[in-house]
């Protein structure tokens, strides 16, 4: 494999399990010029474990956008550069966004050479709707700034996806289960590739419980997954269906889900909102 001169790659590396990295991620790191990585020191225990020996230089948080400006006058200069983080895809709740930003905005090409990463991997294996979903990455740590961002997704039909550190766990779990209630089913991906993988889904209270049971079950990397709000079509069962699709085909739309609202009990507004989608 050739490295493309004056390219930017963008290279996922392992979330736990050093199996995980790809045969194209091992030729571009030994490939190209030099390594911008998050933490040259973590990093370079991943590099000498592949026997990788290019030149690193640093690149996070409190460096980057000055960092990413060097970094794209060498890449327009055809030198080659690949970006890495600590674990998994860079960018995803890690530096890089800068970096990227100004590489495209000064035309330079940005391959991206995908990988692990937590978030992909925990919903896979969560067994919660993945055809919709939303990434919130790390929960703020005060109580009222972490309620203000559960808050506007409580109606979210989608599933939500959270990144969390052992230290929060818990609160963060208890937030949710305020917010959201605690019958919201929820999966916890824990050490995800690593000895104590652990997914366990419940509902959030039960989540809390499990939690509070086992210090064990605290300890490690986390993703907290939370089913979407359910959604009208889901809370209207198959009798009342039945029965708001006979009335449909004999009175209006209105008169159908008042009626069928009568006849089994089920809120007359989401019978009718159900019937708009049926018309739909
Ligand atoms: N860029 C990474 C990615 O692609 O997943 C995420 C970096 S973010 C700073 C680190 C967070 O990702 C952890 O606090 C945890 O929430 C999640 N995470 C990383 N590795 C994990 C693993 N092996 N199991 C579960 N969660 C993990």
């Amino acid at each position: 494999m050739s490295i493309i001169s004056g390219a930017l790659y963008v290279v996922a590396t392992p979330i736990g399990n050093l199996g995980d990295i790809s045969a194209r991620a091992l030729e571009v790191l030994h490939g190209v010029t030099v390594i911008a990585a998050e933490d040259t020191r973590h990093s370079g225990k991943l590099l000498h474990h592949f026997g990788i020996k290019t030149p690193t230089m640093a690149l996070h948080d409190h460096n980057e956008r000055v960092v990413s400006e060097s970094i794209v006058i060498r890449l327009q200069a055809g030198e080659t550069v690949a970006l890495v983080s600590d674990a998994g895809t860079p960018l995803i709740s890690d530096p890089g966004y800068h970096l990227v930003a100004q590489a495209r905005a000064a035309g330079c090409q940005v391959i991206p050479v995908p990988g692990a990463s937590a978030l992909l991997a925990a919903l896979s294996a969560s067994g919660l709707p993945s055809d919709r979903f939303t990434f919130e990455g790390f929960l703020p740590a005060k109580a009222g700034a972490r309620n203000a961002k559960l808050e506007p997704l409580r109606e979210d039909p989608r599933t939500l996806v959270f990144y969390e550190a052992p230290h929060r766990i818990e609160e963060s779990i208890a937030a949710m289960a305020g917010v959201f209630g605690g019958e919201r089913p929820a999966v916890i991906a824990r050490e995800l590739s690593k000895t104590f993988e652990t997914i366990h889904g419940d509902s959030l209270a039960g989540l809390s419980n499990w939690l509070a049971a086992d210090a064990n079950q605290r300890k490690g990397e986390f993703v907290v997954m939370v089913g979407g709000a359910p959604q009208a079509e889901q809370l209207v069962d198959a009798e009342a269906e039945r029965i708001l699709r006979l009335l449909l085909d004999e009175v209006s739309l209105k008169q159908a889900a008042a009626l069928a609202a009568k006849i089994t009990g089920v809120k007359k507004n989401l019978l009718y909102q159900f019937a708009l989608d049926l018309a739909r």
